[in-house]
């Protein structure tokens, strides 16, 4: 189920402030609060979804043209074209999932090490 209260729901509606890197129709990229990079920048899609699963079945195809062009945008112009970057998306329970609105991390500006950590014994 979709909590309409959110974080990033509330940040959508103008209830908190965010970082704004860039907007459009669908979609809103912002600096996370608490960056894991150099260039930590969420994109979000303006839709209430609340994972790739749910936004791939449910969302229109402009909707999800515009999430996939803003992540390159944002990219671009944070300069991780030409070093590399990290698109991720952490999904559910397992996937570590905090915030209950889909979001993918883009993530760059230093060597990011191994893709995931080994699990805890
Ligand atoms: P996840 O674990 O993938 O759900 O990540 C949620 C991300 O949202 C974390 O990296 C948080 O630092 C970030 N975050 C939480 N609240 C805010 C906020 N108000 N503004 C920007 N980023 C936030």
């Amino acid at each position: 189920m979709y909590d309409p209260n959110n974080v990033f729901a509330r940040i959508l509606r103008g209830e908190i402030p965010c970082k704004k890197v860039a907007e459009d129709e669908h979609t809103l990229a912002f600096h996370d609060i608490n960056p894991q990079a150099p260039v930590h920048v969420l994109v979000i899609p303006k839709g209430a979804y609340l994972s790739w699963d749910d936004f791939s079945a449910r969302a229109t195809d402009a909707e999800q043209a515009a999430l996939t062009r803003m992540v390159g945008r944002v990219a671009r112009e944070a300069g991780l074209a030409e070093t590399g970057y990290r698109v991720l998306a952490n999904t559910g329970r397992d996937g570590h999932q905090d915030v209950p609105h889909l979001h993918l991390h883009v993530l760059g500006g230093r060597p990011l090490g191994p893709m995931l950590q080994r699990p805890r014994d």
